[in-house]
């Protein structure tokens, strides 16, 4: 029986599998021409230090409008790049961009890019940093690079020496994503980190449940004697903010406080109303 229904089988799921594969492969020819065409931009979100009250920095998160499906989220677009060798030159692209136009914000404040696991394969990476830096005049401590658990996973002694490198440059390393990979803890003795962002999935259910708090409370603490900020993201409203400030967490990203935009569009001082109201005071 299987044996007459094999034709049969296969023609039914050839249309599908074959829509799924000719998708992807539109998406990396469009990808491919996507650089050339200027079709990227940055949008950026910033981040709060919510003891002091004020934005310490923006992240730099990419953007890219499709030219008939409009925007396309990095989630998708991204592993897509890193698959078929593109990721370095956009990768660059976001480092030289993210540095000119940080170079034209007040001073002390911050931009933090996103690296890719891929990157740090590539040996330019930290002479593409240093150029950006000097190209753009941007003073290095005000650069953070965000990298996430799967830098470290891939090996090895390069991975490390080209950590060390780059924050010889004067750079800041931050860690994204934190408590979503496998062994966080042993990274975070790996290297020293300047700052550790608790993944938002631990923010999300922050208030209504008490293991989300306690995990919090714990990468807190440990981020701080660590000698290391912290930073919530994905903080959408004022309760989640109320209780990461109890919890003693530095630094804060979120909805809450503001939406990705593009550079012309920055505010550098936090709007007044998100002060935490006086009740638990
Ligand atoms: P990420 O670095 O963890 O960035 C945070 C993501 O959370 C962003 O999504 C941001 O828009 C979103 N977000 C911020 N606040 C909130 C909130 O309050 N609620 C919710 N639900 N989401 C919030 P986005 O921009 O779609 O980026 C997704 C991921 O793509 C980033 O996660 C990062 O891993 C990657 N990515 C973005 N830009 C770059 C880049 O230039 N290079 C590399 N290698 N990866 C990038
Ligand atoms: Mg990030
Ligand atoms: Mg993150
Ligand atoms: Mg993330």
């Amino acid at each position: 029986r299987a044996k007459s229904d094999r034709r049969g089988t296969y023609r039914f799921f050839e249309p599908e599998m074959d829509a799924q594969l000719q998708a992807r492969r539109l998406l990396e020819a469009d990808l491919r021409k996507a650089l050339a065409n200027k079709e990227f931009t940055l949008a950026y979100q910033p981040e709060i230090n919510i003891r002091r009250h004020e934005i310490s920095g923006f992240e730099a998160l990419l953007r890219w409008k499709h030219p008939e499906r409009g925007m396309v989220s990095p989630a998708e677009f991204i592993p897509v790049a890193e698959d078929i060798g593109l990721i370095s030159a956009l990768g660059e692209w976001v480092i030289e961009q993210a540095c000119q136009e940080a170079a034209q914000w007040p001073d002390g404040i911050k931009v933090a890019v996103n690296l890719s696991p891929v990157q740090f394969r590539n040996r330019t990476l930290v002479e593409t940093v240093d150029r950006a830096l000097t190209q753009s005049g941007l003073c290095p401590s005000r650069l953070e690079l965000e990298i996430t658990e799967s830098v470290l996973l891939q090996d090895n002694e390069m991975t490390l020496a080209t950590l060390h490198q780059l924050r010889r440059l004067g750079v800041c390393i931050a860690m994204d994503d934190f408590g979503t990979g496998y062994s966080s803890l042993s990274y975070l003795r790996s290297f020293p980190f300047d700052k550790i962002k608790i993944d938002q999935s631990f923010i999300r259910e922050l208030t209504s449940r008490a293991d989300c708090l306690a995990i919090v409370q714990s990468i807190t603490r440990l981020g701080s004697s660590l000698g290391m900020i912290t930073t919530a993201e994905g903080v959408e409203t004022e309760e989640q903010y109320r209780h990461l400030l109890a919890a003693g967490c530095t630094e804060a990203q979120g909805y809450y406080f503001g939406y990705p935009l593009p550079a012309q569009d920055l505010v550098f001082s936090l709007y007044p109303e998100k002060q935490p109201k006086a009740a638990e005071a």
